[in-house]
């Protein structure tokens, strides 16, 4: 949504206040800015020329949203904020800039694949100077703040990336079709794991596997920091190296990523001369990987697992895409596991991407809820879509004391197939 074109959302909103029952940033700072109703009236105010766009207070109201979008799901009015909050942070980086930092990275790293690979394997030989083992283990705590709390836990980036330690194709004993994986960053940086699991359970269920080597980043970092340039460019890597394969499907296993192919590409490639047909084309064939394969059915026999599990529903898996029962019936079929719902799975735990970085204090407080819940429940395991939220919940239970592992669904399956070092 252009800038120009926002007015015509702006007066859809009928002031019920529907949203801040809602709201997790609004349930923290009780105050009308940080909810979607008084971002709307700011937006409407700088639209109007009331409010001066290139000021502090707007790019900070702008900051304070996590793209959760639960405003939108209980909108009685349908006003879509996660467009307007994109078109507003879109305006400020045009008008004022992105920081340094932001730049570089998405400038810089983000559009040379090859850099960026580079970086990041630099990253994995250096990490130890900025960061060390967490005492419980489980992670790595910051030695100075450098941006981060120093209580943080945060997962290491690996030193062999996950799509260098597979090979580009992986085939399943007597197969019934072939898929083809995007891997996003966290997993193929920071959580190869989570990819090893997702090509061992599809392979056992009869799926082989392509990992297309020439794949980088969904663009999702970039785009909810306002860069469409770039977002454009990596949008446009993405679709042109899935678009066309000849694959049932395009699997991702990250909320984030899945909602970039199947919903954020279609406005952000909209002027992009001949891609509209390759857009739709990827959209329709990008399933998330429980979502999948809850569709096509389990074919091979679980061991089981003798464990209490729940789940938490990425905002983006599920608000975004959708999907919801699937994960759930997946786990449901683990032999031996006992599956119990927290008492609010859908509320965000606060992670957001770099919202976590900007205002971790605030994603800190959104996640003890999410904490206390698991807390509450008593689970052993909680079981999610996305290896970004998987961070931030495990890092809330670290610092909370709140014993339980985390896992992406994809992880607790291998586990239950028996599948070694998951
Ligand atoms: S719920 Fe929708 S219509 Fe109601 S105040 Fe919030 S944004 Fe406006
Ligand atoms: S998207 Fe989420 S955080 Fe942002 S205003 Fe809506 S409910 Fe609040």
């Amino acid at each position: 949504m252009q800038w120009s074109e926002l007015e015509r959302e702006v007066i859809r909103c009928i002031r019920c206040g529907a949203c801040q029952s809602v709201c997790p940033v609004f349930r923290e700072m009780r105050a009308e800015s940080t909810v979607a109703r008084g971002k709307i009236s700011l937006i409407r105010a700088v639209i109007r020329g009331e409010v001066d766009a290139a000021g502090p207070a707007f790019a900070e109201r702008m900051s304070w949203c996590l793209m959760c979008r639960a405003c939108q799901e209980s909108c009685p009015s349908g006003v879509n904020l996660g467009e307007l909050m994109l078109a507003a942070r879109r305006k400020l980086a045009e008008d004022n800039g992105l920081p340094l930092l932001k730049r570089l990275i998405f400038r810089l790293g983000l559009r040379n694949r090859r850099l960026f690979e580079l970086g990041m394997g630099l990253g994995a030989i250096f990490q130890g100077l900025l960061l060390r083992p967490a005492p419980g283990g489980g992670g790595m705590l910051p030695r100075l703040p450098m941006g981060l709390d120093r209580r943080r836990l945060v997962s290491p980036v690996v030193a062999r990336p996950f799509r260098a330690r597979v090979p580009a194709r992986v085939d399943a004993a007597g197969a019934r079709g072939t898929v083809a994986l995007f891997t996003g960053c966290m997993i193929n940086y920071v959580y190869p794991r989570i990819g090893e699991a997702v090509v061992a359970v599809l392979t056992r269920n009869g799926f082989n596997v392509v990992i297309p080597a020439g794949q980088h980043c969904c663009g999702t970092p970039v785009y909810v920091n306002g860069d469409v340039p770039t977002a454009v460019e990596l949008a446009r890597a993405t679709v042109d190296a899935f678009a066309d394969l000849d694959a049932d499907a395009v699997i991702t296993a990250c909320g984030s990523c899945g909602a970039a192919l199947r919903k954020e590409y279609g406005p952000l490639l909209a002027n992009e001369p001949g891609y509209a047909e390759k857009v739709a084309r990827l959209a329709a064939k990008t399933r998330d990987f429980a979502e999948f394969l809850a569709a096509a059915g389990l074919t091979s026999a679980m061991k089981g697992l003798a464990a209490t599990v729940t789940y938490h529903d990425s905002c983006h898996l599920a608000r975004s895409q959708g999907v919801r029962g699937q994960p759930r019936e997946l786990i449901a079929a683990v032999p031996g596991l006992t599956f119990t719902e927290l008492k609010a799975p859908a509320r965000c735990c606060g992670a957001a991407g770099s919202f976590s970085l900007s205002h971790y204090g605030l994603s800190r407080k959104i996640n003890d809820h999410k904490v206390d819940d698991i807390a509450a429940g008593g689970a052993d395991i909680v079981a999610t879509g996305c290896p970004m939220c998987l961070m931030h919940i495990r890092d809330g239970m670290n610092q909370r004391g709140v014993g339980g592992e985390v896992l992406h669904t994809a992880e607790l399956l291998a586990r239950a197939y028996g599948e070694e070092g998951i």
